[in-house]
Order: C-alpha cells, then structure tokens, then sequence
C-alpha cells in the first residue's frame, strides 16, 4: 500500500517529503489514519545516527508519538472498529514468548527485541522483512495488540507526546515508588522532563526541577513543581547534597554525574533516561559513600502505556505542546536542540500532509 511522509533520506539529512510502501493490514492489523506526532528527541539523535550500535535505516521516517482513528481493521481484529480514537508508541511488535514480553515488559523484549515504531525491520509473509517507517506520515499499520486506546477526554494533539514522554516518565516514577513522602527531582525540563512534573506531582510526591538556567523557572511552578534550582548556580549543589530519594535524568547531554549523584539521599537512585551520544562518567566513592544505584529505564509496557493514558485522563495531565505544520520539522529539530520548545512539537499531519493516495 502506498502511504507518504518525512523522511531523512540519509544520516543528518534534512527531512524532506517521500512516497514509500507498508504492508496491507493482515489479519490483527489496525490501519491508523495518523492525525498528530510528536517529535522526539529520540527523533534527531536516530536522524543523525548519534547512539553508537543502534540501527540506522534510511531513509528514514521517524515518529513515535502518534494519534489517529482507526480506518480499516483485518478479518480478525476484536479491540478495534473504523472511528476508534488511537494511539501507537514506540514498538509495534515483539516476540511475545519471552518472560518480558510475558510480564508485559515488551520494551525489555529478549527474543530479539522489541520491532520498534521506525528505524527497524519487522517480518512480513513470505519470510521476508520490511524496514518499519513512524508517525511523520499518513497511515500506519499496526498488530491490535501494538495500539493503545485514547481515552475520551484526552485531545489527540496534546495526547501524542504521551506516547513516548509521557510513559517514559511514568514508568520509572511508578517502579521506584515516587509518591507522598518522596522527594523526587527532574533533571531537564523538556519533553519528558515537562512530563515528569505533571506525573510525579499527581503522585503527591514533592518535585523539584534542575534546570540547566533559570529561564523556566515561573513555567516549572506552573507544570507542578515544588522547588526549582538552576545548575548553572554553583551553590544548588551543596544546598542539595543528600537531598533527594529519587532523581530522573532526562538530559539529551552528558552531565557531570558526581555532582548530581550526590543529591541522592542514602539508598537514593539515579534513573537515567536520557540518552546521550558519548558514554557517562561518574566517581565510584560517591556511589559507595551512600549505597546509592545508578539505573535506567525504556519506555513502558504496552499495558503500562494504556495504564498511563487512564491515569493522564483522570489526572486531567496533557502535554504542553506548539502545535505546527510538517514543513516546519526541519526548524522545530533546530529548536530542539537549543531547548526552545515548551514543550513538545506535535506536527498537525492531518492538516498539514499532503499525499497523493
Ligand atoms: P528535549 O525536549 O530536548 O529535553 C532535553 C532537556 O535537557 C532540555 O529541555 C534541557 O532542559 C536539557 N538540556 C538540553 N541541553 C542541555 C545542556 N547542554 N546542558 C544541560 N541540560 C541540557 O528532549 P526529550 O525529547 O525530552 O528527550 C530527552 C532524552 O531522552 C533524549 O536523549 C532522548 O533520546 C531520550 N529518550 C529516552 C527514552 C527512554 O525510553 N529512555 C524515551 C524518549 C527519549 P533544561 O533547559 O531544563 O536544562
Ligand atoms: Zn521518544
Ligand atoms: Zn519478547
């Protein structure tokens, strides 16, 4: 089937309009109408072929926060009809046998991974394999089980950087217990970081942001903060020190780790979901000193994902987002990187995306 997008045609190329292929919906398949996505960090990084390792297909339509409605279902799908309102995140498949994808823990996936949104390959009939392509397009095609309801309430727009921010965020904030009591700090007030205050905030945990100036500090009171400190102040690091139970990293850059290590109260953890191009650093003593873990965290689970949404929908927790049209990617990526967003891009597709099928 036909459908089009954006696409970097190769590494670091700007994004550009571009006709390709996906499959015909099978028998579990969903076809999306994509009507808004969000554009994550994640996006640039994978465009520029910044994660050492990690696949590098092109071209490249990239996009993983994605909203829609449902315009065709297979023969044998039961959670969906046409008109359903939508949504699809980062995978779009997995093994479903091993213990993660078991536990629902598909993003841990160890049969192979899980077959993320883009920049990855999924198999088709035949044997063969057909590289995955995300949400800067028009339609997608997605296994029922891979597709999260949008509750009602939640509007499409501000709802699709839920998909990706949204429960990146809410998975940590969940597994390491941010709640009444805990003193829980967000390092990086963007995309996920702007999602960490509302979540953890309608946790009741108290909230503080690190910010790397002080030019969000009215908009961090206003998203649910507690406390906010800039680390371009000096004197935010000793009047931290041992101060927080739990610290969420969210920085896109490499930061001097001991120094934020050192927030950590005693058996404090440090949950790092940033990714960064160039390995971390740290000094093993401060860790030691204090028993206290470095860990990370991907994503959520696909029955997570629907659990956050719920919670979202309850908590009235949307995505601050600048709503803007597909010929505007290549600008809002500069953007991005100069941390001039609040919060989130969402690219109007439905609007905005004109294709010739
Ligand atoms: P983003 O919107 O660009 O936010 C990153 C924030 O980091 C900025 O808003 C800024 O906050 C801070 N920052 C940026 N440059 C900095 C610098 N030079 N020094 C100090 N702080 C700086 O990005 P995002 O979409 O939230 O993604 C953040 C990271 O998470 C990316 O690396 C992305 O790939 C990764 N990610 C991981 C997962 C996962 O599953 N683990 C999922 C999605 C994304 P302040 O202005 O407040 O300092
Ligand atoms: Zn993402
Ligand atoms: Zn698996």
């Amino acid at each position: 089937m036909k459908v089009c997008g954006y696409a970097a045609q190769q590494a670091k190329a700007p994004l550009s309009q571009f006709e390709f292929e996906r499959r015909e919906p099978r028998d579990f398949d969903v076809m999306i109408d994509i009507q808004y996505c969000g554009i994550c960090h994640s996006d640039i990084h994978q465009v520029n072929t910044e994660w050492e390792g990690a696949n590098a297909f092109f071209p490249m339509v990239p996009g993983h926060e994605i909203t829609g409605i449902v315009s065709d279902i297979g023969a044998k799908v039961t959670r969906y009809k046409k008109g359903d309102r939508v949504a699809v995140g980062c995978m779009v498949d997995s093994c479903r046998k091993c213990n993660a994808c078991i536990n629902g823990l598909e993003q841990y996936c160890t049969g192979g991974g899980p077959v993320l949104t883009y920049n990855d390959e999924e198999n088709i009939d035949g044997g063969k394999k057909m590289t995955t392509q995300g949400g800067y397009s028009n339609k997608i095609v997605v296994d029922e089980n891979y597709v999260l309801v949008v509750p009602e309430g939640l509007p499409l727009d501000k709802a699709a950087p839920l998909l990706c921010a949204g429960i990146t965020l809410y998975s940590p904030l969940i597994h390491w217990k941010a709640g009444p009591g805990k003193k829980v700090a967000i390092i990086g007030l963007g995309g996920l970081g702007h999602m960490g205050v509302k979540i953890a905030h309608a946790l009741k945990a108290e909230v503080t942001v690190l910010s790397h100036s002080f030019k969000k500090q009215e908009d961090a009171k206003r998203l649910g903060a507690d406390k906010f400190y800039s680390t371009s102040d000096p004197d935010t690091f000793n009047s931290l020190e041992g101060y927080f139970d739990l610290i969420i990293n969210t920085v896109s850059v490499n930061l001097d780790m001991s120094k934020y290590l050192n927030m950590l109260k005693l058996d404090g953890a440090m949950v790092i979901v940033g990714i960064p191009e160039n390995q971390m650093q740290f000094a093993a003593p401060i860790l030691v000193g204090a028993r206290r873990s470095i860990a990370g965290s991907s994503i959520g689970g696909i029955k997570e994902t629907q659990e956050m949404l719920d919670f979202c929908q309850k908590n009235n927790i949307v995505c601050d987002i600048e709503k803007i049209s597909i010929d505007k990617v290549n600008d809002a990526y500069k953007r991005v990187l100069n941390s001039d967003v609040k919060y989130r891009f969402v690219i109007d597709i439905a609007n905005s995306l004109k294709c010739n099928n």
